[in-house]
Order: C-alpha cells, then sequence, then structure tokens
C-alpha cells in the first residue's frame, strides 16, 4: 500500500515544474505567436530538435571547463545503454542540425527559430524553473555584424510587440585573438585578490576567469570594478565588429547599455553578447527591485569548429516565454491575451433538448458562430446565470417543447427580448444579430432579478 506521504507527493508535480492551466497558456500562447510572426516576416523559418539529444554533444560543446552547467543536465541512460540528456537550451541542438542536414550547402546565412522545453536541474527559485520554454533565433553562417545587429533588432521587436518594456545590455568578449591575452591580464588580477573572493569565485578563478565578472557577492562585485575590462584588449576587427554592431544600433534607434561585466562562460561564444533586462519593482518596501533576464544571446562563432569540425560563424539568441509571461503578469493589461468570450450560449433542457444541441453545436461550429454551453446544468436559472457570467450577447434555449417542434429560442442578454424560430433559419438569424451587436456593448452583463427569471 502507498504511505499517506507518498501518496501525498504522488498528486504534485516533480519539484521545480508546474502545470500549465488554460489562463497561464492563452499567454503563452499569444507570446509565441507574436514572437513567430515576427521571426517569419523577417525571414526566419522553423525548426524543432528533439527535446533530448546525445549526452555527449553537450559534453563536446561545454569542454572541460563548466561543471556548474554538467551538474544542471538531466542525464539519463536509455535502456538500449544511450547515454542522453534532456537539452538544456538550443543552441548546440540547432547546429548539430544544421551539419546533419547539410545545411552548409545551401544559401547562407541559414536562419531558423524555434520554440520548445528545456531543462536544467537548477535550485528552484521565483521565476525558475527546471523545465521552461525558450523561444530561440539564430543566424548560421554568416560572420558580419548585421547578423548580429538583426538577432538583437528582432528582439527588441519581439519584446515591443509583447509591450514589454526591457533595457539592453551590451557587450563583447573577442575573438580567438584577444580573448586569451584578456583572460591573462584577468587571472593577474585576481591572483591579487584571491583571498577576497567568494567560495564560487575561487573555483571559477581556476576553471572560468571570465564568469568572475558575474559574482553577485558585494566583496566580488567590488573587487570586478577596478578589474581590467575586455574592451581595453580587443584586437582590430573584433574592435571593428563591435563598432560597427553599435553603428546599427544607432540607425535602428535601439538604445543600449553597454555592461563591460556581461560574459559567457563558454568558449565557444564570441564578440557579442547581448542580455534583455526587465526590472521588477520589490513587493514591498524592505526588498530591492529585482533585475530579471528575460533574453539574451550572442555569437557563437567556435560552436561549428567544436561540434563539426568547420567553421560555421553563428550569431543568435533566446527569450524566457515563462519569464516573459511572469513579467506580463505583473505590468501589463492582460485584457487583450484573454481572447474572446464566446458570444452565444446554449442552453438546452431535459434529455431531448441535449441530444439536439450536440447536433446543432456542430452546425454552429460550421457556421463560425463561437459558442459555449454548460453540459450538465439543468435548470434555466443555473445556465442563465452562466451566459450572464461568461458575457454571451444571446442565448438559444432548447427545452422540450423546442426540441420536439425543431425549433430555438434566441434570447437577447441585454434586453431580455426572445424570439422562437425554426432550427434552419437560426444561423442566418443569429449571423444578422451578432453583427449588429457592437464590442463596445459586450460584457459582463447584468445579473437577473428573481423576477426577471420568474417570466421565463
Ligand atoms: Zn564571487
Ligand atoms: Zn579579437
Amino acid at each position: 500500500m502507498l504511505s499517506k506521504q507518498f501518496k501525498k507527493e504522488l498528486l504534485k508535480t516533480p519539484r521545480g515544474t508546474r502545470d500549465l492551466l488554460e489562463s497561464d497558456l492563452v499567454i503563452f500562447d499569444e507570446i509565441k505567436k507574436r514572437a513567430e510572426e515576427l521571426a517569419r516576416y523577417y525571414g526566419y523559418h522553423k525548426i524543432q530538435t528533439p527535446a533530448f539529444e546525445h549526452a555527449d554533444l553537450f559534453l563536446a560543446a561545454l569542454g572541460d571547463t563548466t561543471d556548474m552547467v554538467e551538474k544542471q543536465m538531466y542525464t539519463f541512460r536509455s535502456r538500449g545503454g544511450d547515454h542522453l540528456v534532456l537539452r538544456p537550451e538550443k543552441t548546440v541542438p540547432t547546429m548539430r542540425a544544421y551539419f546533419e542536414h547539410g545545411m552548409q550547402s545551401e544559401p547562407q546565412p541559414v536562419m531558423v527559430y524555434s520554440v520548445g522545453s528545456c531543462f536544467r536541474h537548477e535550485s528552484p527559485q521565483k521565476g525558475r524553473f527546471r523545465e521552461f520554454t525558450q523561444f530561440d533565433l539564430d543566424i548560421l553562417g554568416e560572420d558580419l555584424a548585421v547578423a548580429d545587429a538583426t538577432t538583437i533588432r528582432m528582439f527588441n521587436l519581439i519584446f515591443k510587440e509583447i509591450k514589454i518594456d526591457a533595457t539592453l545590455e551590451l557587450n563583447t568578449i573577442g575573438d580567438k585573438e584577444c580573448r586569451p591575452i584578456y583572460r591573462k591580464e584577468l587571472v593577474a588580477y585576481y591572483r591579487k585578490h584571491f583571498n577576497q573572493l567568494c567560495k564560487d569565485c575561487k573555483r571559477r578563478y581556476k576553471e572560468n576567469p571570465l564568469r568572475l565578472l558575474d559574482c553577485k557577492e558585494p566583496t566580488c562585485a567590488e573587487l570586478k570594478q577596478k578589474a581590467p575590462q575586455m574592451i581595453e584588449y580587443l584586437c582590430d576587427e573584433c574592435k571593428k565588429h563591435f563598432k560597427s554592431v553599435l553603428e546599427f544600433m544607432d540607425t535602428l534607434e535601439i538604445s543600449y547599455r553597454l555592461n563591460p561585466y556581461l560574459v559567457r562562460g563558454l568558449d565557444y561564444y564570441s564578440r557579442t553578447v547581448f542580455e534583455f533586462i526587465v526590472t521588477i519593482p520589490p513587493e514591498n518596501e524592505k526588498e530591492p527591485a529585482r533585475r530579471l533576464e528575460v533574453g539574451g544571446g550572442g555569437r557563437y562563432d567556435y560552436l561549428g569548429d567544436v561540434l563539426g569540425g568547420r567553421h560555421v560563424p553563428a550569431v543568435g539568441g533566446a527569450f524566457g516565454v515563462d519569464r516573459v509571461a511572469e513579467v506580463l503578469r505583473q505590468s501589463a493589461d492582460l485584457e487583450e491575451y484573454k481572447g474572446q468570450p464566446p458570444r452565444v450560449f446554449l442552453i438546452q433542457l431535459g434529455d431531448a433538448a441535449k441530444k439536439k444541441s450536440l447536433y446543432l453545436m456542430e452546425e454552429f461550429r460550421k457556421a463560425k458562430i463561437p459558442l459555449s454551453q454548460s453540459l450538465s446544468k439543468d435548470s434555466i436559472r443555473g445556465q442563465l446565470r452562466i451566459a450572464s457570467k461568461v458575457g454571451a450577447d444571446f442565448s438559444l434555449i432548447i427545452g422540450q417543447k423546442e426540441a420536439m417542434d425543431g425549433t430555438v429560442i434566441i434570447r437577447d442578454m441585454d434586453s431580455g427580448m426572445q424570439e422562437s424560430l425554426p432550427f434552419a433559419k437560426v444561423i442566418e438569424r443569429l449571423h444578422s444579430k451578432l453583427k449588429s451587436v457592437p464590442f463596445s456593448k459586450r460584457m459582463p452583463k447584468a445579473e437577473f432579478s428573481e423576477e426577471d427569471l420568474n417570466q421565463l
């Protein structure tokens, strides 16, 4: 027998995951729809890779300096003995797909977008989930700054379209020419301050010194103020590239903030790095405002070399649909995300009427009349109350008598006026009635008085 505790756990989603219900999904779907429309308009093609990949694919991409990322990956052995991983992100699978489908022989650049779940075993905290939805945009096979600018602009447009006020932060992390020199300088600087570093940073110092600039611990944050900055060590090519990206931003009137501490820990990243930040006001006076990264990305010119032994200059980024939805919930007027309420409510009384109405519903669907109903409630009062609550303009009433006669009563929910029509005429009549009711008049109708109901 199952223990009580176990039973209780059985009825909950695993830690760090959640169910998305209708009220979440209308927002999710609308975000995805708007992003997708923009992506398609600007020439991106949709791609969908599996939710899991060979673990070695990610291990190869991540190199040997990223134990943090490895720890966050959901790796497992399949029954056949394959070593697999639930994808922690989609850049690596996208590059894998580029090689697998010979996209290098198509006209370059290849522009793709994708949307789907990613998985990371992070410690759950507010707005962070172990399964989350990402919307990715990638341009593969182009090294010009226009590709970086296009990518950033796409996210800028998407956030505008979704009505999210996000600040763009930009940086460059150089390339194989200039980054090693910078890294040496950085290590030399931190060597002098090693004892002041937090525990995590002591580890980062050895494995991934660029990530030292990422630390939020107060002492580390103070140390980085005086740390050498990448921008001073850029080679001429990287300098030219970054300058060009910034010129595009100016031309496109996209405002940005240079953030010299914006870095990527993985070796396959190069040059441009960007993030979009939303500031969330504190819930009470004691708490500070929260900085929430809603999207970001950068250039990853060396990923192709690592995975496929072939140089594929590429740039891309992603935004978190969950996070954007969270921001929208807190800041935006969500009316437009809620979808149209049904305009017509179908009321049926008794078995004969229920049978008739199941048949009728399909006729209404074909006639594109949005309809809602309550299958079980058998009192006219109960059903009229629901019709009023959902904001329907008209109710269709089928009782015993109507089911026998082959008629339907149309009730105007505002005026209470009713008329009885044969089935065959109802659709035509409803079409003309719906056209005549202005949208502004809609939503929520008055409650019924007892007197009103008694007249029925
Ligand atoms: Zn630190
Ligand atoms: Zn360089």
